[in-house]
């Protein structure tokens, strides 16, 4: 780990320089006031010894991160049902796209788009209400987290609630297909929770080492998933992961990942580690430009590919 010390702390200081890069996301206004300059990088090892730099201890929104996450639990409560309402196939299309949703008859592509996310989000809300269902994503949140603080960050969620139209227009348009079944504002609001979720990269990097280890937290010896979901949630990460640069985050890093607007990334590096890079500054598709070639760094030099 002492070498993984050295090569965090190595390619942070290469790219440190180019930190402010990029677009910090505005479009939701709390996110804009982020300082572009901030940048972390942490890898946890299925040890759970811990590589990091920079702003690795400070928490930022988890943005869309939080799909990987809401996921996972709706595929423990519904099973392969799930896929049934949303499918496994790369938009291609921008994070919050309504085009291909009504040719497909309000099942979105995949997950890890707004449209599938919000699907998912509608299950974890059956049979209990918005607030149980947002206190189980908080809690499966820290409880995955080694320690790390885990906090709904509440200016970040009225902040999108009060200027999420899009969303509003996709969750609205996939009820009118029966395909959420939940009231709309029971969505949204869980919906804008999880999006609002902030920890550190730390945090983030030992929430996703179950991804890394068949399913099972390797720190708490926790089951989460089984290995055939741990499996496929990476399948899913690996096409799907960054909207229309998942191709291309592919093709430079060659690890399952998932990005959020908030500038984080998260990448799994099977049997070995899961890392998590934050950088506010955002490339044409809503994706961490540092992030990326952090990533990219990270994933050359250490060989860690899945291919
Ligand atoms: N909360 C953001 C939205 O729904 C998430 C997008 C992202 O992180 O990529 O617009």
């Amino acid at each position: 780990m002492a070498d993984l010390q050295s090569l965090v702390a190595e390619i942070h200081a290469e790219l440190a320089p180019r930190a402010g890069e990029g677009r910090v996301a505005d479009y939701i206004p709390a996110l804009a006031r982020v300082d572009p300059k901030r940048f972390g990088i942490a890898v946890v090892d299925l040890d759970g010894r811990v590589a990091a730099a920079g702003d690795a201890r400070v928490p930022f929104s988890i943005q869309s991160v939080s799909k990987v996450f809401t996921l996972t639990m709706a595929l423990k409560r519904s099973g392969a049902e799930l896929w049934t309402r949303v499918g496994r196939e790369p938009s291609g299309s921008p994070f919050n796209s309504i085009v291909q949703l009504e040719a497909e008859k309000g099942v979105p592509r995949n997950p890890l788009i707004n449209a599938g996310a919000l699907v998912v989000t509608d299950t974890l809300l059956d049979g209990r209400g918005p607030r149980a269902a947002a206190a189980d994503i908080v809690e499966t949140l820290r409880g995955l987290a080694g320690g790390e603080p885990v906090e709904t960050d509440g200016e970040v969620a009225d902040s999108e609630a009060r200027t999420g139209f899009r969303n509003a227009s996709l969750a609205n348009f996939i009820r009118s297909f029966g395909n959420i079944r939940n009231p709309i504002d029971d969505v949204l609001g869980v919906y804008f929770g999880q999006c609002a979720l902030a920890t550190s990269c730390v945090g983030l990097a030992h929430a996703g080492l179950y991804l890394a280890n068949g399913g099972v937290d390797p720190v708490t010896g926790r089951r989460i998933l089984d290995a055939a979901g741990a499996r496929r949630i990476c399948a899913v990460m690996m096409t799907c992961g960054h909207y229309d640069a998942s191709g291309d985050f592919a093709f430079r890093v060659g690890l399952p990942g998932k990005s959020g607007v908030g500038g984080g990334i998260l990448a799994v590096a099977p049997k070995r580690a899961a890392i998590c890079v934050w950088s506010p500054g955002l490339g044409p598709a809503g994706t961490s430009l540092l992030g990326a070639l952090a990533l990219e760094k990270l994933a050359a030099r250490t060989a860690w590919s899945v291919f």
